[in-house]
């Protein structure tokens, strides 16, 4: 039967072991490590690099498909059927398919990642815009207080005046994009 082996190929396209992660629950703090879940630790030592999650703590290494494997103690065959249904994937390991079929198939998989990349780098971009718009807020707000006359007669420090000028901008955009 090489509809195992098919099947694999194009879930591995599919499913990267960060969408994986994600998915299943891991939880990575700043730096990029998180949790293992198969080794029972306090300090998180599992992080993904090119694409293969590894654990410094047990020493697991492995792809999607060997994560859900081993995550729920299962067969490849059923951890494959597994991101097939929680991914809702394009994908069918009883059929094969013709060879046009399936060549169709890897042509819808390679869309729907690159829909999908397309929707996580607008998504970063969003997110990038709105933590810069939260960062210029806090600075004009900052600017505002620390740079402000402290009598008429003072001179109006460069800083006082564009926060005063973009404060209200910053405001909004940081409120709009929340
Ligand atoms: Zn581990």
């Amino acid at each position: 039967m090489g509809t195992l082996y098919e099947a694999v190929a194009a879930v591995r396209d599919l499913v990267s072991m960060e969408e994986a992660a994600a998915y299943y629950g891991l939880q990575f703090n700043r730096a990029g490590f998180a949790v293992c879940p198969f080794h029972s630790e306090k300090t998180a030592s599992f992080k993904i690099h090119k694409g293969r999650g590894h654990c410094f703590g047990c020493g697991w290494h492995g792809d999607a498909i060997d994560f859900v494997e081993r995550l729920y103690n299962v067969s490849r065959d059923e951890a494959v059927r597994t991101l097939i249904r929680d991914f809702n994937l394009p994908v069918s390991l009883e059929d094969p398919g013709t060879i046009r079929q399936r060549q169709e198939m890897y042509q819808r998989a390679a869309a729907l990642r690159a829909e999908r990349e397309r929707q996580r780098r607008e998504e970063q971009e969003r997110l990038d815009a709105y933590h810069a718009a939260l960062d210029r807020f806090a600075l004009y707000d900052r600017w505002k207080r620390d740079y402000a006359p402290q009598s008429p007669e003072d001179p109006i420090d460069p800083r006082y005046a564009e926060a005063c000028k973009y404060l209200e901008a910053a405001r909004a955009v940081s409120i709009e994009r929340g």
